[in-house]
């Protein structure tokens, strides 16, 4: 109901203030074909699933569309900070791209949850509007109940990587009334570590899924 109503809202702004550019502010469109144009992929040159081979991670895979920089950074922003719902239109449709590109098996998505304090704070879960857009765009359903956050975790900006796995390890529980689908694909907007894939990936497994994949919009360039 509220998402509905904010659906409404949003698409009646849209017609009051018309679309503009998330980072060049050309009119128009929210993220123009210009700026879609400059994103790079990642990692740069040759976009692969990473950590496949890593025997302790607990992925079958996990892919990232493009560097986390310029445009994609401006559009981010835009899309969970100034809470421009609408901006998981173009996003979801760049995801859509990079899957036709690169398939990942996959029965269902499911995005990374949110705490609910979170959630309250900023309102909505930018992973799960960006999963639901790419499901109707891809076909694949998304689980939203099951998969929960259930300690609240630190923001995780200032934790170096070992920081930031006893930061998540245990954060995330099963609560679906079933097991979670054999192969899921894991839906995460920015990749730092991989520490948050890699908790939700031990809970799926743990509660009987077989294959777990993921996939982020961007990730800071390596160093
Ligand atoms: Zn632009």
């Amino acid at each position: 109901m509220t998402l509905t109503l904010h659906s409404v809202a949003d698409t009646l702004l849209g017609l009051l203030f018309p679309d503009r550019c998330a980072s060049c502010g050309r009119g128009g469109s929210l993220f123009c074909a210009a700026c879609r144009a400059q994103l790079r992929a990642y990692p740069p040159g040759s976009p692969t699933v990473i950590h496949a081979a890593d025997q302790a991670f607990p992925l079958d895979g996990a892919a990232v569309a493009f560097i986390f920089e310029g445009p994609l950074r401006d559009a981010m922003h835009c899309f969970k900070y100034k809470a421009i719902r609408r901006m998981a239109q173009p996003l979801a449709e760049l995801l859509n791209a990079y899957l036709d590109q690169y398939p990942l098996p996959a029965d269902a998505i499911i995005p990374v949850p949110l705490h609910r304090k979170r959630l309250r704070e900023r309102g909505f879960n930018q992973s799960e509007l960006l999963a639901h857009r790419l499901s109707r765009q891809s076909g694949l359903p998304v689980l939203t109940e099951g998969l929960v956050r259930g300690r609240h975790t630190q923001q995780q900006a200032h934790l170096d990587m070992q920081g930031r796995q006893e930061n998540v390890r245990d954060a995330f529980v099963w609560r679906g009334k079933t097991a979670p689908p054999d192969r899921v694909l894991i839906l995460d907007d920015v990749l730092t570590t991989g520490a948050t894939i890699g908790a939700c990936a031990q809970t799926l497994r743990a509660a009987g899924s077989r294959e777990v994949r993921a996939l982020a919009l961007g990730r800071s360039r390596p160093e």
